[in-house]
C-alpha cells in the first residue's frame, strides 16, 4: 500500500473510532506482506485485534468503576482452605447466572472467613462478563445516601444504585445505623428487588439484623425480599487468619521442638560436638 492509501486507511479507520486497528495496522500489514497473508486474512486479524482490545478496555472500566477495596480474583480464593463451602454452589455463582436471574447472595459469618474475598472475586467474574458493578460498605453507602439528601442529591444517586447489575454490599452489621440510614438502605434496596443483583456479606445471623436497621417491621419486609430466591451461604468455619496463624505456629512449633531435641542428642548449639573431640 502506498503513502497516500495508508495515510486514508489510517484516517478512515480513526474516524470510525478503531483505534486499535489504527494502532496495529502497519504491523499488521507488514505480517501479511512478509507471509503472504490474503486480504482475508487480513482483515479477520485486525478486526480480531480491535475486538480484544475493546473487551480488554471494558473490563478495566468495568473494574474502576465497582470500586473494590482490592483485587481479589477466585484464583488467589484457596478453596481446600474451606471444606465446608458449598464448592457447587459456589462455582455456580462464578457463571453469573444468578445475576441474569436477578437472584440475590448472602454470605453469613463471623470475621475472617473470606466472605469480603469472595465477594470480591465474585464481582470481578461479573466485570468480566460485562456486569456493572459497584462495590461498597454498607457503612459507606449509608453515609453517602445520607449526604446526597443533605445535598437534595439523593433522587439522582438512587437512580445510579438502581443501574448497577450486581450491587455488593460488604460488612452489613459492622457499625449500626440511625433510622435515617437505615431507611434510606431499604429504599436501595427495595428499588433493586427483582430487577438487578445485591450481594451482601454480613456477621450477623438474620435474626439479629433488626439491630442494625432498628425497626422490626422494616428488617422483616426486607428480609423478606433480599433472601427471596436467594443464594445464602453460611460461613461456619474458622477464621482463615487464625487457621493460617495456627498452621504457621504449629510449623514454628515443630522447628523449635526439632531444635529442642538438639541438645538432648548432644548437638546442641551451646555445646556444639566438637570436631576436634
Ligand atoms: P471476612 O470478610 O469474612 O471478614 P476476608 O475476606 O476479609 O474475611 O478474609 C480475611 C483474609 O483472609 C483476607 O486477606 C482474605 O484474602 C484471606 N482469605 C480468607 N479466606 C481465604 C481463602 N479460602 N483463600 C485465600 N485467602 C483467604
Ligand atoms: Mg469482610
Amino acid at each position: 500500500m502506498n503513502e497516500t492509501g495508508l495515510f486514508e486507511l489510517k484516517a478512515n479507520l480513526k474516524d470510525l473510532k478503531l483505534s486499535a486497528m489504527v494502532r496495529e495496522l502497519e504491523t499488521t500489514l507488514r505480517q501479511a506482506r512478509d507471509s503472504g497473508m490474503g486480504y482475508d486474512e487480513l482483515l479477520i486479524d485486525l478486526t480480531r485485534l480491535e475486538i480484544a482490545s475493546r473487551a480488554a478496555n471494558r473490563l478495566k472500566r468495568r473494574i474502576r468503576e465497582a470500586w473494590f477495596p482490592l483485587l481479589k480474583p477466585l484464583e488467589t480464593f484457596d478453596l481446600s482452605a474451606v471444606p465446608e463451602l458449598d464448592i457447587r454452589m459456589f462455582r455456580e455463582l462464578t457463571t453469573c447466572e444468578y445475576i441474569r436471574e436477578h437472584r440475590n447472595v448472602i454470605f453469613l459469618g463471623p470475621s475472617g472467613t473470606g466472605k469480603t474475598h469472595m465477594a470480591t472475586a465474585l464481582g470481578l467474574e461479573a466485570c468480566k462478563n460485562n456486569y456493572r458493578t459497584r462495590f461498597v460498605t454498607c457503612y459507606g453507602l449509608v453515609n453517602e445516601l445520607i449526604e446526597a439528601r443533605e445535598d437534595r442529591d439523593l433522587q439522582r444517586l438512587l437512580k445510579r444504585y438502581s443501574r448497577y447489575d450486581l450491587l455488593i454490599l460488604d460488612e452489613l452489621g459492622y457499625i449500626p445505623f440511625s433510622k435515617e440510614g437505615a431507611e434510606l438502605l431499604f429504599q436501595v434496596l427495595a428499588e433493586r428487588h427483582e430487577k438487578g443483583s445485591v450481594m451482601i456479606t454480613s456477621n450477623l445471623g438474620f435474626a439479629d439484623w433488626t439491630q442494625v436497621f432498628g425497626d422490626q417491621a422494616m428488617t422483616a419486609a426486607l428480609l423478606d425480599r433480599l433472601t427471596h430466591k436467594a443464594r445464602i451461604i453460611n460461613c461456619n468455619w474458622e477464621s482463615y487468619r487464625l487457621r493460617q496463624s495456627l498452621a504457621d505456629r504449629r510449623s514454628n512449633g515443630s522447628e523449635i521442638s526439632q531444635s529442642c531435641e538438639q541438645p538432648r542428642q548432644g548437638q546442641g548449639t551451646d555445646q556444639p560436638v566438637s570436631v576436634t573431640r
